[in-house]
């Protein structure tokens, strides 16, 4: 009986040594972050959003205006200062949209293409959006890059394929699931303020985990975001209500120019 106690309290003593390290990891990963400041954010942001100028050719004209514009909507409805915000849209068939550190987001025009309406896209806009507000960037990057890492891309000289490689971790791989989470239902949270019916934000994920859309292989975004069934069943529930009084995120002239702009 003695001995089934004694390893009954050792189970419980692992269970709380384990519990208090695992704690502690977070801890660190938090003091990493806020360590960085401002100044190193900046620098990679800079750093990425170089990168991606060379590679991309920019898309401007009604495709960019169709995009600043429901951007500019959504934060004005959340108080949230658009100049923050450094949106980028390139012209790529990938149905892409990711954030960059220092506030920058890059959309590509294949998602543009694929959004069957404004809402869509919002949704889509407004996702990436929150991973900013919710300082997602720069707990991702310390996450898969390492502290180290990114100090030295601020400071050393001939960082070029390094520089490469963390962009390209921003753009092709996923945050963990409840970062994602938390993106989506801020996302539900924005539109809802703005009177964006956050509905067919859901409709696009349930069509991407369909394969409804002509150009699955190019759905970057999905990769990305995996679940995207039960993402959008919770996005559904959690929208629920929500608005009352649905309106158009923009004129219907401007998004019937840009979409004829793509084609
Ligand atoms: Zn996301």
């Amino acid at each position: 009986m003695n001995k089934i106690l004694w390893q009954g309290f050792l189970t419980v003593a692992m269970f709380f040594v384990l519990w208090g390290v695992f704690y502690q990891i977070d801890w660190m990963k938090l003091f990493e972050v806020e360590k960085l400041g401002d100044t190193t954010e900046e620098k990679l942001g800079d750093l990425m959003w170089k990168y991606f100028l060379q590679e991309e050719k920019m898309v401007k004209g009604d495709a960019e205006a169709v995009v600043d514009s429901i951007l500019t909507s959504v934060c004005k409805a959340n108080e949230i200062d658009r100049n923050l915000i450094k949106l980028h849209v390139a012209e790529k068939s990938d149905v892409n949209a990711f954030a960059l550190p220092d506030g920058h987001i890059m959309v590509y025009s294949g998602l543009i293409r694929t959004c069957n309406s404004p809402e869509e896209l919002a949704g889509v806009l407004s996702h990436e959006l929150a991973h900013i507000t919710n300082h997602h960037v720069m707990k991702k990057l310390v996450k898969e890059v390492g502290l180290a890492v990114l100090i030295s891309m601020t400071t050393g000289g001939n960082a070029g394929e390094v520089i490469a490689e963390t962009a390209r971790t921003l753009s092709s791989t996923a945050f963990d699931r409840t970062l994602e989470r938390e993106a989506d239902l801020a996302a539900v949270d924005y539109l809802a303020k703005a009177d964006i019916n956050p509905e067919p934000f859901a409709d696009f994920l349930f069509s991407l985990a369909l394969g409804e859309h002509k150009a699955t292989k190019y759905f970057t975004w999905m990769s990305t975001h995996p679940d995207t069934k039960e993402r959008a069943e919770a996005i559904v529930s959690y929208a629920k209500g929500k608005v009352t009084n649905p309106k158009s995120p923009v004129s219907k002239g401007l998004w019937d120019r840009a979409k004829a702009q793509l084609e």
